[in-house]
């Protein structure tokens, strides 16, 4: 099947390859070196993907088994020679289950969930959790609140940098079903306010602090409202394990998943389940991105809890 970016990649880590190591080997050795380079690499794949414990050494090749990505186990095959410093010569992916040629594909047939983080940014866990998602091909909505973003613009800009979706949680965690519509006006505008100076742009969606709304609320919002299916309860266990637990033992196909990216065993939590997440075949995106790959459109006035195929 054709490929163009990935193709496209495989060619630029040539390049690299050919650059300064080719240079090197170049006059004794002539297109010699590089063949041996290439055979040696597919062949050490090879054999870290028969290996029991997903890696392989020999020589100056070392491959290794190092992430579970999108539908696919990721396998990076490293070489290292007298003259060069390790460098990577090609990252391989073998799809297991899906029929998709590229991690950051999206099969609109296979399992997806949205991870979604409320109260933050933090300027450590955020990060610590933005880190995993990137390295696994995925993407979650932080709802942030206002007074968080006023302090933490970088966290912000790495929040947009990294593909994932920012929501509104009002300024200061306001219940906005017991205040008058001017107020509610403002506890909104100023959290767009602060995302706007650090992305250029507004907010996508709208999570009411404590999940609470009513119809006049949800008439007089500009943006559609999203709560959640899968309840971690992060914030009463602390506790990384039960959080994991929390998701993996109930996670199904079209959950919106709750948590709150201020706790440090929150983003341990996350640490931890991406992975397994990604192993059992689960593409993990924002809500947003969710809603377009299952063909549903999110209307303003309404509210969504989840995507369940047979469900709206
Ligand atoms: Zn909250």
């Amino acid at each position: 099947m054709m490929n163009t970016p990935r193709i496209q990649r495989i060619k630029e880590k040539c390049k690299g390859l050919f650059g300064p190591s080719y240079q090197k080997h170049r006059s004794d050795s002539g297109l010699l070196y590089p063949g041996f380079v290439i055979t040696v690499t597919l062949l050490s794949i090879f054999l870290a993907q028969a290996s029991p414990n997903a890696r392989w050494n020999g020589w100056d090749f070392h491959a290794e088994r190092n992430a579970t990505v999108n539908k696919a186990i990721q396998y990076t095959a490293q070489y290292k020679t007298p003259l060069t410093e390790t460098g990577e010569l090609l990252t391989h992916y073998r799809f297991e289950s899906f029929g998709a040629t590229d991690p950051d594909e999206v099969d609109v047939n296979a399992p997806m969930i949205a991870l979604t983080f409320d109260d933050g940014p933090n300027p450590s866990n955020t990060a610590r959790i933005l880190d995993v998602l990137s390295a696994n091909y995925s993407h979650a909505t932080f709802f942030v609140v206002g007074t968080n973003a006023e302090q933490y613009q970088d966290t912000l800009k790495a929040i947009s940098a990294a593909g994932c979706e920012i929501g509104n949680h009002t300024y200061n965690h306001a219940n906005l079903t017991t205040i008058s519509a001017d107020e509610v006006a403002e506890q909104l505008e100023k959290v767009n306010r602060a995302v706007k100076k650090a992305t250029g742009e507004s907010t996508t969606v709208i999570r009411p602090p404590y999940g609470a709304y009513d119809e006049d609320l949800l008439a007089q919002l500009d943006a559609p409202v999203v709560l959640w299916d899968l309840d971690t309860e992060d914030w009463s266990s602390r506790d990384a394990q039960k959080v994991v637990e929390a998701v993996l033992t109930k996670v199904k196909d079209g959950d919106i998943v709750l948590m709150h990216d201020i706790y440090e065993s929150t983003a341990e939590a996350v640490e931890i389940m991406v992975p397994k997440l990604k192993e059992q075949g689960f593409q993990i995106m924002s809500v947003s991105e969710m809603a377009e790959y299952k063909g549903k459109s999110l209307e303003l006035g309404k509210a969504y809890g989840g995507f369940e195929s047979s469900a709206q």
